[in-house]
Order: C-alpha cells, then structure tokens, then sequence
C-alpha cells in the first residue's frame, strides 16, 4: 500500500508558502458574541454589524481598508532588531524574535508603506499587536523615523496608526529613546508644513501614547479604543481613588480634550481622505509664498 504511506515525515511546507487561513471562517464577536463569517468581516471592514464592535487587526487589513484597490510600495523591510542588551527573560530576546518573525510573518511590530488613497499620495506606518504586544523597540523609532523623512523629501502627508502596550521591555533605554526620536522629527515634519494625521486604535498605551500618537496635527480614535499611559490597577492605587466609568476609552479620552475626532473604520477612508483635501491646499500656498519672502 505505497500510496497509503507517508514517504516524507512531518509538514514540510515552510510558514512563507502556508496558503492563508483566516482564524476560521467563522468568527465570534468578541463584544455581541453573534458569528461573524469571515467575507462579512472584510466587506464590513472587520468592524461587528450586529453592534459595531471594531475588530483587532494589523497592518496588511489597514492597507487594504484604506489604500486604493491594496496598491502600495513597502518602505524600509529590511531593518531588523539587534539585541544590544543581551536580555534574557523566560527565553532569550534573540529567539523570541526569531519565533515571532516566523509565527506572524513580520519582520518588526510596524510596517511602513507609500501609497494612495483616494488618489491622493499618503506615507502610511502602522503597527502590530501580534508582534510582542506591538511594543516600541528600535525598529519601530527607526521605521517611523525614515518614513517622516520620505514624507518630507517627497512633501507627502503621513498618517500613523498605532496600535501598542508601549515601550519594549528587552530593549529598555534603547526602547524610550525612541520617544525621543520620533517626536524631534515629528517637529522637522511640522516646520517642513507636511501634515501628520495620528490615529490611535485598540489599544494605545505607554510610550507610544506619550509621543508620536499625541502630537498628530489631526488626533483621531476608533470607537471604543482604550487609550492611556498607566494601566487602570497602578493609577488607582497611586491616587488611592476609584476610577470613573469609562476611564482610558477613546471616549472618555475625547471628552477630556485628548482627541479631535472618533471616527468609525468603515467610514475611516473617506474622512481621512477630506481632511487631505482640506490640508493640501496649505502645503501649496507655503510653497508659493516663501520665495517672496
Ligand atoms: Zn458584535
């Protein structure tokens, strides 16, 4: 029977060529607990139809949701993280990365394309939360950094999307300077007239919160994102205070003046694309004026 026998043992197929399986075809809302079938969540732009529950997902559904027809160039995918402090945890940093790369096909917990929407040029850096809790390391600051560059040198609006527990805790000081880092070239891009469109999504927490996601011309939210610095359990016991309802959701954080705008994904694209319009006129004018001046 030697077509019953397996001749080669194992599953051979490496993880690049693994045909794409969904978490299944069916999906439970994690809010409304009503199935979702996958089709439904890519029509719906992965947000719930039955309560509108705005699902967590990466960069390759934001590219897809907001660049036209999935068309874009993938900046900077050759930088990789180093290991300068050596650090070892339950394993070694160095081996958590090598898995993490091959389990989600990520090189870092960002990636940065160019590209259009709605035919309008965009610079646009997003992060993962699958990539070690979307935490800000080295490449991260790096990748965020040189796609403010493209965008000044190419006078193209950029839009950040965050999505992060924060600072990554294998890269320590290393990690914080990037906070550092990207809020001096946010500075460059703003003197430069190019604008910056910070959108903050579920969740955006620690130093991401405490830099590049605050200082956007435009800070905007998806509805029901948790937003903060401190998780709730430190804040209370340090304020030895109970904490309102709703504290650190886009909405609260709105109310108190932290946001411009929640905007629902499904109606992200096109918003996105009208502030453009309305900021695009000012990067002309400056043009056209310094020479006078
Ligand atoms: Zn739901």
């Amino acid at each position: 029977m030697a077509w019953f026998k397996r001749e080669i043992k194992g599953i051979i197929t490496t993880t690049q060529e693994k045909k794409e399986a969904p978490d299944g075809i069916w999906n439970k809302c994690p809010n409304c607990k009503k199935p979702l079938h996958y089709s439904e969540q890519v029509e719906n732009q992965y947000v719930c139809h039955y309560c509108g529950y705005h699902l967590r997902i990466g960069s390759k559904e934001y590219f897809s949701v907001l660049f036209d027809d999935n068309q874009f160039t993938e900046l900077f995918t050759n930088l990789h993280s180093g290991d300068p402090l050596h650090f070892t945890d339950t394993k070694k940093y160095t081996d958590r990365l090598k898995e993490t790369k091959n389990k989600t096909g990520l090189t870092d917990a960002i990636r940065a394309a160019h590209g259009k929407m709605n035919g309008q040029e965009l610079v646009i850096a997003c992060m993962d939360f699958n990539f070690i809790g979307g935490s800000m390391g080295s490449v991260v600051g790096e990748k965020i950094a040189r796609s403010i560059d493209h965008s000044i040198e190419h006078k193209i609006p950029f839009l950040m999307i965050s999505k992060s527990g924060g600072a990554r805790m294998m890269e320590a000081a290393f990690s914080l300077m990037q906070m550092a880092k990207t809020s001096a070239k946010l500075a460059l891009l703003s003197q430069a007239k190019v604008p910056y469109i910070s959108l903050l999504t579920d969740p955006t927490t620690g130093g991401v919160t405490a830099s590049y996601a605050m200082l956007g011309d435009i800070n905007i939210a998806e509805p029901g994102a948790l937003i903060g610095f401190a998780g709730p359990r430190v804040i209370k016991e340090t304020i030895k205070k109970d904490l309102p309802k709703g504290f650190q959701t886009a909405e609260f954080v709105q109310e108190h003046g932290f946001l411009d705008f929640i905007v629902d994904r499904r109606e992200m694209k096109e918003k996105l694309a009208s502030f453009l319009k309305m900021l695009a006129p000012t990067v002309a004018k400056e043009e056209k004026i310094e020479p006078q001046a």
